[in-house]
């Protein structure tokens, strides 16, 4: 759950929800674009402890659920304890061996949507809710930025697994 990342340079603390609803709407049309094209190499792991571009998009699936997820809990419930969640867990990683281009492509395309759809929506003065995950105390502005580096990040990994450049580090 972050705002700001050295390794691909995320760095969303000032953004507001429509920049960041406009950055996960780019970043799941470059994704998508990458993996139509990819065929066969979407499954193709670049290395043995490297996912391949088809299970970056499934774990881009889920983490964007997952994000939804808190958004709603945080609005709904007076700052929810939650446990955090393992993305390593084995069956989870399994299911994504199933996902193939157009799988992962469809995957990225409509978990981005409704998730762009709920950051855009969210009231300002939601912002500042917060929930207790594990011992951090998020808020809801860091939630939703966190989404868009979900996205942003892993369109990076699918672009190297493909062999393309990956997205700037700059707002859409
Ligand atoms: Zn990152």
């Amino acid at each position: 759950m972050e705002d700001l990342c050295d390794a691909c340079g995320y760095d969303a603390r000032t953004w507001d929800t429509a920049t960041v609803a406009d950055l996960i709407e780019v970043r799941a049309a470059r994704i998508t674009a990458l993996l139509e094209g990819a065929g066969d190499a979407a499954r193709r792991r670049p290395s043995a402890d490297v996912w391949s571009p088809a299970e970056y998009a499934g774990h881009v699936g889920d983490a964007l659920r997952y994000h939804r997820y808190l958004l709603n809990r945080g609005r709904a419930e007076d700052r929810p304890r939650l446990d955090v969640p393992d993305p390593d867990a084995t069956e989870v990683v399994a299911a994504y061996a199933d996902l193939d281009a157009g799988a992962g492509a469809a995957l990225v395309r409509e978990q981005a949507a409704r998730t762009a759809a709920l950051v855009r929506d969210l009231p300002v003065a939601d912002l500042g809710r917060r929930i207790d995950q594990g011992d951090r105390v998020l808020d809801l502005a860091l939630v939703m930025r966190s989404a868009g580096h979900e996205i942003h990040h892993h369109a990076g990994d699918i672009a190297a697994g493909l062999g393309s450049p990956g997205p700037a580090a700059a707002p859409p």
